[in-house]
């Protein structure tokens, strides 16, 4: 086993676009969307659209089937198949809703490839409306993190994830991620880590302003393809490091690779486990 933990984001991250716009946008809800967005938190909008689709008379099979169509990137697929086939423990942690993400998961068969989900919950009532609830119940005790929205603090739940691992032994974290949301997990991650923002999008951005402040190797990416051309490279760059942890010259192959993506080339001659396709 890698002793690797890989957390990915979900919305913008494993699919390509925001999950609750998405939904929404498909189902013709923009503009009261719109309207409604500066009046309540992110979290309580998305329950109060589900309420509005639902009076509409339109069902929870409906907002799943939307939910089928969010285009997921092919390597994406790829690239989470062959991360765990390489033994990596794979987790999602993400400000959507656990009803979207299983949905979606299920939908492409990636359900089985993750140990765990950690977002907001949701469930179908009775009347078939789809609850949507917060992380955090900010109605009761906020989490304290002035940089995360009161739902939910992903840095607090990547510090749960990292006790946990570490009393398995796991030691070393790949954090995926492009929003806003993603900055304070990602200020959590230590030395040994991989930060890998998407290019362009405001996670990237917030490590650009500052990137001392990130203690992980950052690896930027623009699209599915590059996600799992990189994420598998840093996989086997770890597995090839932690295989010579006894061998001090190969801890130093990515100490001055800080926001550089380390050329394949460099890395042809590490034994390499094959990427398995779907
Ligand atoms: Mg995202
Ligand atoms: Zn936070």
């Amino acid at each position: 086993m890698a002793g690797i933990v890989v957390v990915f984001d979900f919305d913008k991250t494993i699919i390509d676009h925001d999950s609750d716009n998405w939904v929404v946008d498909e189902l013709g809800m923009t503009q009261l969307f719109d309207e409604l967005m500066p009046t309540m938190p992110w979290n309580s909008l998305m329950d109060r659209m589900m309420k509005e689709l639902h009076s509409q008379g339109r069902t929870i099979d409906e907002i799943a089937n939307v939910l089928k169509r969010a285009p997921l990137h092919p390597n994406i697929i790829s690239a989470i198949k062959s991360a765990h086939a390489l033994g990596c423990e794979l987790k999602i942690l993400s400000d959507a809703n656990l009803f979207y993400i299983e949905t979606i998961l299920e939908h492409h068969g990636l359900m089985g490839y993750f140990s765990e989900i950690n977002t907001n919950p949701s469930f179908v009532n009775e009347e078939g409306r789809l609850r949507i609830f917060p992380y955090h119940d900010f109605t009761t005790s906020s989490h304290g993190c002035p940089l995360c929205p009161p739902n939910m603090c992903k840095g607090l739940v990547i510090e749960r994830i990292k006790a946990t691992a570490y009393a398995e032994g796991k030691k070393r974290f790949i954090y995926l991620g492009d929003g806003k949301g993603d900055y304070c997990p990602s200020l959590k991650l230590e030395q040994v880590d991989r930060v890998m923002p998407r290019k362009n999008y405001p996670l990237w951005e917030l490590i650009c302003s500052n990137p001392s402040l990130i203690k992980a190797e950052i690896h930027e990416w623009n699209d599915g393809e590059e996600l799992e051309q990189i994420l598998l490279q840093l996989i086997n760059t770890i597995i090839y490091e932690e295989s010579n942890t006894n061998n001090n010259n190969a801890a130093l192959i990515s100490a001055d690779c800080k926001f550089q993506t380390i050329p394949i080339s460099n890395h042809e001659s590490f034994p390499k486990a094959l990427p398995v396709r779907p």
